[in-house]
């Protein structure tokens, strides 16, 4: 089964009136090593040293899957030069991947349920932007749903606090749901991989 790893926390901080920010970035390794949100400029030294703590180097990347095109989540995005990088940009919009080593565009459905790799799946959650898309992981652990800013931090986990960030409340608010009740585990995009609370369901 799929095992997913946390590489690097995501910041979520205020200081001296600043946000101080990094987007939280997730292995997946399967029958393809995937990166989902490839973070900060700030923090590559950090991925890239989490990659060499797990044998990997950028090379053997094969997939990078955005949830949105925020710029804490993409900016490492050039690190995987060899890897084919899934992104969905407008809601009307089905979806694309490139391989930039091809210098090749195409465009992809992206769905609920559309497998990505073995036990990883797409699922739409709309709403922080209107074409966020998180990823489902069926491992050994249970379900584990790679959530982005469609759950930014772990007290979002609480149907009660609202977000300081979105498109389109009522959207972000369905997308909130779907997640809380698929995920037994959920990676938010800034902070460490969480249990779903079971008042959450
Ligand atoms: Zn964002």
């Amino acid at each position: 089964m799929a095992e997913v790893k946390v590489l690097v926390v995501g910041r979520h901080q205020v200081a001296d009136d600043k946000l101080i920010i990094g987007a939280t970035v997730t292995l997946i390794k399967t029958d393809k090593n995937i990166i989902v949100d490839p973070g900060y400029l700030p923090d590559q030294e950090e991925v890239l040293l989490e990659l060499a703590k797990n044998n990997l180097k950028p090379a053997d990347i094969d997939i990078v899957c955005l949830t949105h095109l925020h710029l804490d989540h993409t900016s490492n995005v050039a690190l995987f030069n060899k890897a084919r990088i899934y992104c969905k940009l407008k809601a009307d919009y089905p979806g694309q991947y490139h391989v930039p080593t091809e210098r090749y565009l195409k465009r992809v459905d992206i769905k609920d349920g559309l497998k990505l790799a073995k036990d990883v799946e797409f699922l739409l959650t709309p709403g922080h932007t209107e074409d966020h898309i998180s990823l489902l992981v069926t491992t050994a652990q249970g379900k584990i749903i790679i959530a982005g800013d469609a759950i930014a931090t772990a007290s979002l986990a609480d149907l009660d606090k609202k977000p300081l960030l979105f498109n389109d409340l009522k959207a972000y608010e369905l997308s909130r749901q779907k997640i809380l009740k698929l995920a037994d585990f959920i990676i938010p995009g800034h902070g460490c991989m969480f249990k779903v609370p079971l008042a959450g369901r």
